[in-house]
Formats: structure tokens, C-alpha cells, sequence
């Protein structure tokens, strides 16, 4: 094979490289192995400008060039020196040559060369300089042909580079979406806060992978810490005080912590605190929490204001049953009656066990349809003038007039087989990737006698509950 008959051959191979679909770790690993049998390059590093942090990195490892040790200063020099040259240059031993070296250069480059020789060569794209390509050669003979190759073989994997970043931040610029999105989405099915706020905690903390992220609620003239459940880091606590109504956001003097207020026109309704894991938070990551707070901002507020008009309601918004207000309103009329006409009432606490994981592992829409499902079982398992209420996120209370305690006991049981022998379809939730599934019930049940007030009522059929829960779930327990 003729010296120009291995290039094509190399140059091809490249190009079936690039072509692949694999992780441009792999392309680069193999690219290397090609450049090393081909062309004897011992050793390639690439480098390239990373624009959030302002400073170069080695793109396969992501390890920054800082400007200590003489690599790094021969590194960052080059870079500098190849901006200003718009990429025609390329260092051989240090010493600077044309892109394509005339006959005097390649004579004395001939002359330079040692047993190892070392290349520093531009990586560009429409003229600009991004990066640097640092290989070590063993000895060879230079011609004006491998100097042609090498220019070929920089501006593919340039090509490659570039595109694989712009990928890259195709992908974060998708993410943000879906998330301004999720965290919009929250309410059409949501309005108590304390649902809501681990959900946008769970979305921005997705989203804002290298910074850990809390959210504190302010109330009567205090910041809480709402999300996650403990924050050990006193200066975010200081931090979050210091936020006036007029503040846009705070940054740490360390530049490491941001804290940015949920805000509704003029009222303030809590924070959002990020802290950087990584030295300190980019002015990208500023814009990205400004906009998600701003969005969680009204995603809140639309709930406060949801639930306001919900204290005037009887129903429950995601299952249709009575609320809670309205069940207290409704146990204490059946109560009064009962204790007026000396009839029996029972009452039913129940609650979907492990419910949580259903979240966790299907997404919280499927969580919703395993609630309206459950409350249709309810509604159908139980008599017209019985009363069927959702108590709080997956707990339900149902009032059982003129219904003596083994009766109550028998619809308990009824109800608790029926949930558990239903295929719920949770395929209408896109997150999830299977299509049904099933859950089951604790019940606690309770009669009601006369030395009873209404609390007590419902405390016992908890208590029950409570043991059904702790004795292994998915059972009746009469108090
Ligand atoms: P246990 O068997 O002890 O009852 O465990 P559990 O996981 O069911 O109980 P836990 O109280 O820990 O979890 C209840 C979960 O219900 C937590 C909360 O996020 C979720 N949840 C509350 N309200 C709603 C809702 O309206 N929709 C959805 N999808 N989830 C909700
Ligand atoms: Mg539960
Ligand atoms: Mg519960």
C-alpha cells in the first residue's frame, strides 16, 4: 500500500467512526486508536474553551486547564496565541509553523524533530478557535502530505466536537422546558401546598442537577423550610432573610449560594435557594432559577387562589367525593341524628398502602388515576346515603348511617377485596411504561356511641387504621 493509499484508508475508517451512533467518548477512544497505527501519534489530548466557566477543559475527562503548572500555561498560550492567528498556525516543539508548512518549515522541522515529538494543533470551526489538539509523535518523517491529513483530520473531529456540544445543549434547553412545563402542569389537578411544593422541589432539583436546591414558604412574617425536610447550611438561612420585596435575587458573597424569591406581584410567598456544587453558580444557572421561580411563583399563587374558591366547594376537585370540609360538615349532622335517634353510624378510614411508591415508581399522574379509581370502587361499592369523602392526599372517610358495626365490617371487607382484585389502566399516564396495576387498602371501621363527639369518632377509626397499617396492610380492623 502506497503511502497516499494508507491515508484514504485512515481517513475513511475516521469517517465510519463519526458516522456511528456511539458516545463521543467512544468516538474520540476510537479516532485515537486509528491515529496511533496510522500516523504513530503515541499520545492525543483535546482541549477545549468552555464558555460557562470561561476557562479551558479537557473534553474527554472534563478536567479544567487552570494556569499553575507549564503545560497548562503552554496550553492556555497556544489557545491565545491560535485565536489571534484565526487558526492558520500550529506549534511543532514549541515552535510556531504554518498550517501548511512550506518546504524551509518541513526542513526545519526535519531538523527539530526528536524521539518523541510534540504537536500542538488548532481546533476550529468557521474560523474560530475553540479548542487545541495536543498529541505526541514518535519519530517519523514529515512531509507536506501528513501535515495535509492531520489539517483534515482536526476539522473533522472538530466537526464532531461541535456538534456533540450543541447537543448537548439542545438537551439542557429541552429539559428546562419540560420542566417550566411540569411545574405549570401541577395545578391542573393539584391545590394543596403541601403536594405541591415536593413537586416542584423534586422537578427544579431534576432540572438543576449539580446544586442543591430548598424551598422555604413564607409565613406570618417567617421563611420555612418546606422542601427537602432538613437544610443543615445556616448561611442559606441567612441568606433567605435578607430577601426584601424589592430584591430580584441574592447571591452569596461566595458566589456558591442564590436565593431567589416566589413572588406574586407585590407579596412575597417564599423562596428558592440554590447552593452550587460545582465553585459557584454560572450566570446561566441564575437565569434558569430565575424563570423556574417565577413559574413556581404562579404555579403557587394559582393554587392559593384555587384553594380559596375550594373552601366554598363540597367536592373534592381530582375525585368528586365530598371534601374534607364538607365530611366534617356532614359527620357532625349524622352524628347529632344518630345521637337523637339512638340508630347506629359507623365510619371507615381508609388509606391506599404504599401508595407513595406508586408515585415514585409510575409518576404522579398514574398516582392520580390510582385515586379516582379507588374513589369510583367507593363510590359504587357503597349504599346512595352512605357518605364517601376524601380525607387528605390517599386517605378517604366514609360515613355509614343506620349501619350497625358487623354490617359496617362486612362493607369494609367488600370494599378492601374489590381494590384489591381491580387491574387499575394507568396507559392514559404517559409516564408510565406499563400498562396496569394494583393496589391495596388498610381500612380502619368504628361504631359510634353517645359518650362520642364527632373527633373522637374519627380519631378511633384512625387508630384503627393505624394498626391495620402497622399489623401488615392490606386488612380491616374494628376498633
Ligand atoms: P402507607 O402504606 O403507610 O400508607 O404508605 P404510603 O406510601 O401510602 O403513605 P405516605 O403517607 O408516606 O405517602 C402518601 C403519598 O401520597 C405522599 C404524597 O406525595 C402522595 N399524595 C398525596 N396526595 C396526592 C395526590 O393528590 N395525587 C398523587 N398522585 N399523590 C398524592
Ligand atoms: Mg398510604
Ligand atoms: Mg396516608
Amino acid at each position: 500500500m502506497t503511502k497516499t493509499e494508507k491515508y484514504i484508508e485512515l481517513l475513511n475508517n475516521i469517517s465510519v467512526i463519526l458516522s456511528k451512533k456511539i458516545s463521543p467518548l467512544n468516538t474520540i477512544q476510537s479516532i485515537n486508536k486509528l491515529l496511533n497505527t496510522y500516523l504513530g501519534i503515541t499520545k492525543s489530548q483535546y482541549i477545549i474553551w468552555d464558555n460557562n466557566n470561561m476557562l479551558l477543559k479537557d473534553y474527554m475527562c472534563d478536567i479544567k486547564i487552570n494556569d499553575k503548572d507549564i503545560q497548562s500555561k503552554r496550553i492556555n498560550f497556544a489557545y491565545t496565541n491560535f485565536g489571534l492567528n484565526g487558526g492558520n498556525k500550529f506549534y511543532f516543539n514549541e515552535r510556531e509553523y504554518n498550517i501548511e508548512p512550506e518546504e524551509k518549515e518541513l526542513k526545519q522541522i526535519e531538523e527539530e524533530s526528536e524521539l518523541s515529538d510534540s504537536l500542538i494543533y488548532p481546533l476550529s470551526a468557521n474560523g474560530d478557535v475553540f479548542g487545541l489538539l495536543i498529541a505526541e509523535i514518535a519519530k517519523r518523517k514529515y512531509t507536506k502530505e501528513f501535515f495535509s491529513i492531520i489539517n483534515i483530520i482536526s476539522r473533522l473531529i472538530s466537526g464532531s466536537i461541535i456538534n456533540n456540544t450543541l447537543n448537548e445543549q439542545m438537551e439542557i434547553s429541552l429539559n428546562f422546558y419540560k420542566a417550566m412545563k411540569d411545574i405549570a402542569k401541577i395545578i391542573e389537578s393539584q391545590y394543596e401546598l403541601s403536594y405541591i411544593i415536593p413537586l416542584i422541589g423534586e422537578m427544579i432539583d431534576r432540572f438543576m442537577t449539580s446544586h442543591l436546591i430548598y424551598i422555604f414558604i413564607y409565613k406570618e412574617g417567617e421563611y420555612k423550610l418546606v422542601w427537602p425536610n432538613a437544610c443543615k447550611d445556616e448561611n442559606i438561612y441567612k441568606l433567605v432573610k435578607k430577601i426584601t420585596p424589592e430584591s430580584e435575587y441574592i447571591i452569596s458573597k461566595d458566589e456558591r449560594i442564590g436565593v431567589f424569591p416566589i413572588q406574586n406581584e407585590d407579596k412575597i410567598l417564599g423562596a428558592i435557594a440554590a447552593y452550587s456544587n460545582i465553585e459557584k453558580l454560572l450566570q446561566k444557572d441564575i437565569d434558569y432559577l430565575l424563570q423556574l421561580t417565577r413559574q413556581s411563583g404562579l404555579t403557587i399563587h394559582r393554587a392559593n387562589v384555587y384553594a380559596e374558591v375550594l373552601k366554598y366547594a363540597t367536592m373534592d376537585a381530582l375525585t368528586g367525593l365530598n371534601n374534607r370540609r364538607q365530611m366534617e360538615i356532614r359527620l357532625n349532622q349524622e352524628t347529632s341524628n344518630s345521637k337523637r335517634n339512638n340508630t347506629p353510624i359507623c365510619c371507615m378510614m381508609l388509606d391506599v398502602d404504599y401508595f407513595k411508591k406508586v408515585n415514585d415508581t409510575y409518576g404522579h399522574a398514574a398516582g392520580d388515576i390510582v385515586l379516582k379509581k379507588v374513589s369510583e370502587i367507593i363510590k359504587t361499592e357503597i349504599r346512595d346515603y352512605d357518605i364517601a369523602c376524601r380525607y387528605g392526599g390517599e386517605e378517604f372517610f366514609i360515613i355509614l348511617p343506620h349501619t350497625a358495626i358487623n354490617e359496617a365490617s362486612l362493607v369494609a371487607q367488600r370494599l378492601r377485596k374489590v381494590i384489591e382484585d381491580n387491574k387499575i389502566n394507568i396507559q392514559a399516564s404517559s409516564a408510565a411504561n406499563i400498562s396496569h396495576i394494583k393496589v391495596t387498602v388498610s381500612i380502619g371501621v368504628c361504631a359510634f356511641n353517645n359518650k362520642m363527639d364527632a373527633n373522637e369518632f374519627v380519631q378511633k377509626a384512625d387508630k384503627a387504621l393505624y394498626e391495620a397499617k402497622t399489623t401488615g396492610r392490606n386488612r380491616v380492623i374494628i376498633y
